[in-house]
């Protein structure tokens, strides 16, 4: 299912939806500590967590860019989706010329593969050089707590299954039109893409946040999941910021739609767009 698209500079943007993960309340943290954590989900008032799951299909004159891959079939029936959803846009796997990587977790690359071939047969792929290096590089495996430890298999299986095809690219210009910023701290190099165009922008922040409402409100709630949480708290601060005073749109792999950033209390809050 596609259930967005926004023109942006050169680009139709689709919103490709993967699925939904669920997961208990103790997977959430607080910079400030355990008291703060249980104001902060109590305030919240959900009683488990739904991160729902998306890429991004850009359609450009003469190529189509994804952002992110989906979870591809291993995560189970609520998740991998993201294929049906390009082809429900009229998009085969050979038709993708590239695919830019946030970073090297399962639900954001693990589509990039089928089995034990490439998913994408044509694609080019784009990954943070501070991501890549770091989870291509086993000696860092000693560095990692044990359960954050998944991407270094991702970052061996992409280079297996795309040897020659992948290009790692530092903060900047990652193709024409779309900057990668550095956004640090949920993975040791996590990444978002900015497409600029005339009049509008859009951010796809890959995991600055995983939940909208919670995360926008009170930047200082993470993950268990997160590399770095205290970096990952001050990436998140820095691009939510920034994001409300640019009046970018934005987006990511766990956002739903196109929203704007806008200061609110102490937080803030991404409205629909
Ligand atoms: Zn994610």
């Amino acid at each position: 299912m596609v259930q967005q698209s926004r023109r942006i500079g050169a680009f139709d943007v689709s919103i490709l939806h993967d699925g939904v993960f669920e997961a208990p309340l103790d997977v959430l943290i607080h910079a400030d500590g355990e008291v703060a954590r249980n104001e902060a989900v109590a305030r919240w008032g959900k009683p488990k967590v739904s991160i729902i799951v998306n890429c991004f299909a850009l359609k450009g004159a003469d190529a189509i860019t994804l952002v992110d891959a989906g979870t591809g079939p291993s995560w189970g029936k609520a998740m991998g989706h993201a294929p049906a959803a390009m082809e429900a846009a009229g998009i085969a796997p050979e038709d993708v010329a590239r695919v830019l990587i946030t970073h090297l977790h399962g639900d954001h690359a693990l589509g990039l593969f089928d089995g034990d071939k490439p998913f994408f047969p044509n694609a080019e792929i784009i990954v943070p050089e501070a991501d890549f290096g770091f989870y291509g590089d086993e000696a860092n495996r000693a560095r990692t707590p044990e359960k954050k430890q998944g991407a270094f298999a991702i970052a061996a299986t992409l280079k297996k299954h795309y040897a020659g095809r992948i290009r790692s690219v530092p903060a900047g210009e990652a193709q024409a039109g779309i900057t990668l910023i550095p956004l640090p701290g949920h993975s040791f190099g996590h990444s978002g893409y900015l497409i600029e165009g005339d009049g509008e922008s859009l951010l796809l922040w890959g995991d600055a946040l995983h939940l909208s409402d919670l995360q926008a409100s009170d930047p200082a709630v993470g993950f268990v999941y997160d590399f770095d949480a205290a970096t990952a708290v001050a990436s998140r601060r820095g691009i939510l910021e920034r994001a409300a005073h640019e009046n970018w749109l934005v987006s990511g792999g766990h956002v739903e739609g196109f929203r704007r950033v806008v200061r609110k209390g102490a937080g803030y809050e991404l409205q629909p767009a």
